[in-house]
């Protein structure tokens, strides 16, 4: 059992939550990394030009012509950084910070952890409390605030938040979708907070007791391993995620637990 408290992003909260044998993957040298995707690139460079538009102290005093000069040549992120651009316009004399690192040490049904993010900016808002926005340049699906507020990665972010400003109250989370430019917040109670926090006790003991558990299913679609070390795929390529029905009824596979020691 592992002592030393374990380091988890909201991403990697997510996906260990999805399948822990995909985190596990996730966490190993850059070998068995995935390959670098188009939309991985586009979020950067937006990323990068929005940090860039921060630090330089705003829209008064960095251009969009300046701003779009970063992004010439990918249509998207040109669309993004505009909308992004006009919003800040309004939105600048509330925000606090921008690309701000946060760190909490927690204690999870014995197990240290160690969480860590950075937020994309941080608003105060008129009530006296705070607000992280979270910058998000996929397509979509864009989630409603019901599913932000059972959200885990969402969840860490609000512990973050909160521990790092306990002044502040109170902690709202906010999704800025910027292709569609739409915004969705969400602000957990403190019954939805701890529930949703209680979710990863289990996959938290399993990885302290150096255990991981392969979890097909949807999300395997998307997964960068499915063909480059997941043992579920390996003698079965063409394997759908109805085929681990859990029953093993109807011919399909039948019921395995994909439990694997680290
Ligand atoms: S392919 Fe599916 S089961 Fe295998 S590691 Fe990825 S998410 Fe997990």
């Amino acid at each position: 059992m592992t002592t030393q408290p374990i380091p988890l992003t909201p991403q990697e909260v997510s996906i260990l939550m999805e399948c822990p044998l995909h985190y596990h993957f996730a966490k190993q040298p850059t070998s068995l990394t995935g390959p670098a995707t188009a939309q991985a690139e586009i979020d950067a460079l937006v990323r990068d030009t929005v940090q860039q538009l921060h630090a330089a102290g705003g829209p008064a005093r960095f251009s969009l012509a300046d701003c779009l000069v970063r992004v010439a040549g990918y249509p998207s992120a040109v669309q993004m950084v505009e909308q992004y651009y006009r919003r800040l316009e309004r939105d600048w004399r509330q925000m606090m910070a921008g690309n701000e690192a946060m760190s909490l040490k927690i204690s999870l049904t014995g197990v240290s952890l160690r969480l860590n993010a950075i937020i994309d900016r941080l608003d105060r808002t008129s009530d006296g409390g705070i607000m992280a926005v979270l910058l998000r340049t996929e397509d979509g699906p864009v989630p409603t605030a019901d599913d932000l507020r059972r959200n885990l990665a969402v969840t860490i972010y609000h512990a973050l938040v909160a521990a790092t400003y306990p002044l502040k109250r109170p902690v709202r989370i906010q999704e800025l979708w910027l292709r569609s430019n739409q915004e969705i917040t969400a602000e957990l109670s403190e019954d939805e907070y701890r529930d949703n926090l209680s979710r990863l006790r289990l996959p938290v003991r399993a990885l302290a007791r150096g255990e991981v558990m392969a979890r097909p299913g949807l999300h395997c679609d998307v997964c960068p391993f499915k063909y480059r070390g997941c043992p579920v795929y390996a003698n079965d390529p063409d394997a759908t995620p109805d085929d681990f029905d859990p029953k093993g009824s109807d011919g399909k596979i039948p019921p395995r637990q994909w439990i694997f020691k680290i």
